[in-house]
Parts: C-alpha cells; structure tokens; sequence
C-alpha cells in the first residue's frame, strides 16, 4: 500500500527544468510524492492523497546535500577551535590541533546525532559521513540509519597519520599494511550499509589524504569503488604544508599526483581542494591543477567555513565552476548548517573573485543540490522533479528572516536561517516536524555530546606535544571571574 502526499498550491517551488538541467521558479505549484518518490511537480494535481499540505506561504526545495563532514568528532571542537591556526605551519589548524579533541565511541555517537540534527533542521537531507578508524565500527551503520537522514557512510583508511613534535613541523607515521588491512574492514561496514533496506543508507570509499595514503592504497580504494559502483573521496590540497610535502616527496602539487597515479575521476570526490597550485599562499610556477580536475570530471566538495576560521579560503568558487569543475559543498566541522555554509560560500566567492557575477545565487544553490547529485552519480537527488526521490525542505516564508520576500532562493541564501525552514522529509518520511527533529532526542544528544566535550577537554595535555592544558591552547575570549 502506497501513501500519497501532496503539498497543495506552494508559494514557490524550486523545481527541476531538465531541458536546461537546472532549478527554476514554479509559483502557485503542486508537489505530490507517493512513499519515497515524488510522482507530481505542476499546477492543479486532481489525485487524492493520504495526506494534504497546504503550500500558502511556503516555499517548497530540494534537500541540500553535504557532502563532507565529520558528524562523530568536530562538534566536540566548539567553542575551542574558533581562533586556533599553528603560527609556525603556514596557519593551518591541521597537524597540530585537529586531533586534540577527539573522544570515545558514546561520545562519538552523541556528536553524530546533534550534528544531523542541525542538518536537518537547515534543510539538509544527504549527509556523506568521513568517519576515521580510529574510532570503533561496532553500531555506528546502524546509529546513522535511525538519524533518518541519507546517509554515505564512508570509513576512511590511511596508511600513516601525520603528527608534530614540535608545533614547527609536521611528521609522519607509517603503517602501510595495517592501512591495506583495514580497508577490508571499512568495506565490510560499507557492504553491510549498502544492504540495509530503509533506502537511506549508502556506501562511499574513503582515503582519508592524499599525503597519508600510499599509492597503493589509493589503487585499492578505487578498485574497490569502481566495483561496487559507489564513490571515492579523500582530502587534498588542504594546507601550504601539505603542499610542500608532495613536491619534496614527487616534485608533483597534490592534484597532480592523484591524477598521476590515476585516482581522479568522474567518481572521486576531493575534500577542499583549496590549497591548489593558483592558490595565492601556495605560489606555484604553473597552474595545472583546475585544468586536471575539470579534464577528469573530478568534484571538489568545498567547505568554506572550516577554513575561513584560520584565514584561507578558495580562489575562488565560482572561478573553479568557470574552469568547468563539477563542485559540491559540506560543512566539515561546525555548524551543520547548510544554509549558512550556502551563505559563506557565496561571499567568500565574491570576496575572493572580487566579482559579483562570477557566481550567482542559483549556482550555489546548484552546487549544494545539483552539483552534488552528480558527484554521487544520482539523478534523483538534489531536484524536486518526478521521479526523484521525496527529499523535500518546506520553508516558512512568514519567518522573520525570509521577509520581505520578493525573491526566496536569495532571501533564504543570503538572509534566512535555519529556523525557517519548518519540515523536512527524506525518502518521503517527515523526518523534522515544524523544526523538530522526529528521529533524534536533540537535548539528550547535546547533553552526552556536552560530557564527551568535558572528557575530551580534559585529555587534551596527554594528546598535545607539549602537554599544555585546553584553556592554555585556546584561552577563553574574554577574562573569566570565578574560574575554579
Ligand atoms: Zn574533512
């Protein structure tokens, strides 16, 4: 037995056009799903339906996609890595500071659920979670699965792990079979995601860096994706450091050596890509990398927040668009909030291109929906159009932050907040109820996720080079009275 929902005479829908492959405007429209597909996109549906919606006032879109994030570690950062970046590494936070704050698995898990919550609540309905081995496998598919979110599980693996002795440089350490061995482990994982049977749950291979992961490696993570037909990300070209290390090890930039070693593709996903040879603090002699990443149909997920904390930022968004490069977006580490990281993305391209019309607001809308859809093969995310799958987000256009509404797509971007989005569905089942998660105990997640923050704060002088406290790496922003 199907159930039918309509969502009767909206405002606005930002539907699909397939002739141009891209959003438009639909006013005074119906939208009507029958369980997770959507059947009906247009003016006057005369079906019946189970449930009936009434679409004044409302403005109906796609689920955004975040294609990058580490839901189970980065929460645990807030409010302690907000102006941290190593002085003596180029001003990355990278190898000194990402790995002081991680937990254990209770703690992981409290985090994961308060991060989809905040996506949800912005009208996120895709997540692909980077999730490192370090942390323990044992109910984490199945803790993503009731999140209720579609979720790409990806288990990343690295044959070494950088480290630094002395807050100057950055080192490695090797365990090239270890990393071979747990590639089995993390397809196992991803094998038993892909055949859960909610529809929600999918599979992405993960090599965790370019400057971490062996060639081989490499070779065995794409063999594996190419197999199962699912996607391959990794992190590159994400700090000065990091580019340093490739020319002295390959005298080749970080996209240059994925392409040499045949990793780029239609089906490999790049985290930030930001740090590439035309970057202005990298000074390359020639700039190649764009060119490689467009000629090989690789997507960049950029995710402009993380690492705007420390001063960097793409160059830039849109000009990486014009060059042809298919680009998603994530949110990385905090907040899980798609629509501000909408909204940063937009200026930080405007900032960075120093043009308004290199990158319109459709685009960054399309990179977040579109754009991403593309990167997972799926052409039934990202899209309101029959067919597709009913991840749908209705926004309330008597909210605050969306009025005046003349232009809603610009309004939500660039002045909405996440409040304003009112329910969201994924895979056809309402999943945020007039800003409510459904799935997920949002107190009880922040407050385990608050006790894990404590503890890891804590270890922080057992995990840091020089054993410094959390409040001497990262001292509170404002003289404290009454600190014990
Ligand atoms: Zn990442």
């Amino acid at each position: 037995m199907t159930t039918t929902t309509w969502i009767k005479n909206s405002d606005w829908v930002v539907a699909y056009d397939s002739d141009t492959a891209s959003h438009k405007y639909m006013k005074n429209a119906d939208v009507v799903f029958e369980d997770d597909l959507i059947v009906f996109t247009g003016r006057n549906y005369v079906g019946g339906a189970d449930t009936t919606i009434d679409g004044r006032d409302v403005m109906v879109l796609p689920g955004t996609l975040d294609l990058h994030l580490h839901a189970y570690m980065e929460m645990h950062g807030k409010g302690f890595f907000e102006d941290l970046a190593s002085k003596q590494m180029s001003m990355t936070q990278l190898f000194e500071y990402t790995w002081l704050l991680q937990d254990d698995k209770e703690s992981a898990f409290a985090s994961t659920e308060a991060s989809v919550c905040d996506l949800l609540k912005s009208g996120c309905t895709t997540m692909a979670e980077l999730y490192c081995d370090q942390v323990a496998y044992d109910g984490w598919v199945d803790m993503l699965g009731k999140t209720g979110i579609r979720a790409y599980v990806c288990p990343m693996v690295q044959s070494g792990h950088w480290y630094t002795p002395d807050g100057k440089q950055h080192l490695y350490e090797w365990y090239e079979k270890e990393g071979l061995r747990n590639l089995d482990i993390a397809l196992e994982v991803i094998d038993h995601a892909m055949s859960d049977s909610s529809g929600r749950l999918h599979g992405m291979v993960g090599a965790a860096q370019a400057d971490t992961c062996t060639e081989e490696l490499f070779h065995r993570c794409k063999a594996a994706a190419e197999k199962r037909n699912i996607p391959l990300q990794t992190h590159a070209a994400q700090s000065v450091m990091e580019h340093r290390e490739m020319m002295r090890r390959h005298g080749q930039t970080p996209i240059e050596w994925l392409r040499s070693i045949g990793v780029l593709g239609s089906n490999t996903l790049l985290g930030h890509a930001i740090n590439i040879d035309q970057h202005p603090w990298i000074n390359h002699h020639e700039h190649n990398d764009l060119k490689y990443l467009a000629e090989t149909e690789t997507t960049v997920v950029h995710c402009p927040r993380a690492f705007a904390q420390w001063g960097d930022m793409m160059h830039s968004l849109g000009g990486y668009r014009a060059a042809g490069v298919n680009m998603a977006l994530g949110t990385d580490c905090y907040p899980h909030d798609m629509i501000e990281e909408m909204r940063i993305a937009g200026l930080l391209s405007k900032v960075s291109s120093g043009h308004v019309d290199l990158l319109s607001t459709q685009d960054v809308f399309h990179v977040a929906t579109l754009g991403a859809a593309k990167a997972l093969g799926r052409d039934d995310l990202g899209r309101i159009a029959v067919g597709a799958k009913a991840d749908i987000a209705l926004v309330d256009l008597k909210h605050p932050s969306m009025r005046p509404v003349r232009d809603p797509l610009k309004c939500l971007i660039y002045s909405g907040t996440a409040a304003a989005v009112r329910d969201v569905y994924v895979n056809g089942e309402l999943m945020v109820e007039d800003r409510k998660v459904l799935s997920i105990d949002q107190d009880d997640a922040l407050n385990r996720l608050q006790e894990g923050q404590n503890r890891a704060l804590k270890r922080v002088p057992e995990r840091d080079w020089a054993h410094r406290s959390a409040d001497q790496i990262s001292p509170f922003c404002l003289p404290v009275e009454g600190l014990h």
